[in-house]
């Protein structure tokens, strides 16, 4: 008889692709589906780094690289730090992976024992609290709150600081909220003591604001990015983690035993994401920036409750509890009669319970049909 383990019985499946997965039924019944739900960018890789992919095939650039990443996208990393923040970073301290998630799992293994805590603000990118958990850590949850663009309050992050305490994650701009941290909230939570988990992925995707890397408040911190989103790569599974120096070594060995390396590929695809990519990604964002514009103007006039505007990453989280405290059945509602995917809050974690998550990163026509329909449902709610 084969078991299954604990571990992998019990760790939560990702909500949002629960609605995918039934968005996806109704399409193969011949539903029409607008979908609002996914956040992965609608856009083509820019062809600049596609040809720099397929350049390194005709080099037969196609082995296994230095465990810790290809140092020219080790220099490139550095540069990009150094111009857009004005932070020096060493190549030593930076190990590129086959993705942020794989990034998440190789910092989270060795920053946690059993029973240490990790501090995750609520609501949170799902797969947080998994990875931790999955090591047997626990996520140590502080409620950040819509009337505070749900920024962390690093007051409340130190009352839950405690013996077991071995990281603060941040996130900003995050999803789901698509709001940033204040630099002056990001210097307060990086003097609290524990190390600063700073997940930077949805950098430069912001819209009349600065964001800013924790490196700029202290060393005392991991980041960790990716080409996912800010270059539309997400099919290509490329980040990576800047760590204190003390710490490469171990999570070196991590990837080799697990990953060995990221692929040569990608790593030459995001060498000319940082080097070449510039226009296109101004272009990209400023076209996220129409479709956020449109998309606040359109919930805010149907009723939905947003308090701060999201000036970041290419959601809007909204508050729905003046139709219902359910989100999960909400969202489900929302699918099955209107034809819209929307992620429901509880995804996020139950502070987020009662909001649905919605993305911009779906063409302007297809996000006015997407609310209109959903306006028409609401209508004979
Ligand atoms: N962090 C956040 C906040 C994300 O939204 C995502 C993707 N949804 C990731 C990490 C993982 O991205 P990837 O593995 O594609 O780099």
């Amino acid at each position: 008889m084969h078991r299954i383990t604990q571990r992998a019985s019990k760790i939560p499946s990702f909500i949002v692709m629960d609605v995918l997965e039934r968005a996806h039924t109704l399409e193969r019944k011949g539903r029409h589906i607008i979908h609002l739900e996914v956040g992965e960018p609608d856009f083509p890789t820019p062809p600049c780094i596609c040809e720099a992919a397929i350049e390194a095939i005709r080099r037969e650039r196609t082995h296994y690289t230095h465990s810790l990443g290809l140092i020219e996208l080790r220099e490139a990393i550095c540069e990009h730090y150094l111009e857009k923040y004005g932070v020096r970073i060493n190549p030593d301290q930076i190990i590129v992976t086959s993705g942020t998630s794989p990034a998440l799992f190789i910092l989270f293994s060795t920053l946690l024992e059993q029973g240490d805590e990790i501090i995750l603000s609520n609501p949170h990118y799902p797969c947080y609290p998994n990875f931790a958990s999955f090591l047997d850590a626990v996520p140590a949850f502080v409620n950040v709150y819509e009337e505070d663009g749900f920024q962390f309050r690093p007051e409340e992050i130190k009352s839950r600081i405690n013996s077991r305490t071995k990281a603060i994650l941040i996130n900003s701009p995050s999803n789901p909220t698509g709001n940033l941290l204040s630099p002056e909230r990001m210097e307060k939570i990086a003097g609290l003591g524990p190390h600063v988990i700073s997940d930077e992925i949805y950098h430069g995707l912001v819209y009349g604001e600065k964001e800013h890397s924790i490196l700029e408040f202290t060393d005392n911190a991991f980041v960790l990015n990716g080409f996912s989103k800010l270059y539309a790569m997400t099919g290509w599974r490329i980040g990576y983690i800047i760590s204190p120096l003390e710490f490469v070594r171990p999570m070196q060995k991590i990837q080799q035993n697990f990953f060995i390396s990221a692929g040569s590929i990608p790593q030459w695809a995001a060498v000319a994401a940082l080097n070449s990519a510039g226009k296109d990604v101004e272009q990209m964002r400023s076209i996220y920036d129409e479709r956020r514009i449109y998309m606040i103007k359109r919930l805010c006039d149907m009723g939905f409750g947003l308090t701060v505007e999201p000036k970041g990453a290419f959601y809007v989280l909204v508050n729905a509890k003046h139709i219902s405290s359910d989100s999960y059945g909400l969202a489900f509602e929302i699918l099955e009669k209107a034809g819209v995917g929307v992620t429901p809050g509880i995804d996020f974690g139950r502070n987020a319970e009662g909001y649905l998550r919605f993305s911009y990163a779906n063409s302007i026509d297809n996000i006015r049909l997407g609310l209109d329909r959903i306006e028409s449902f609401l209508n004979d709610w």
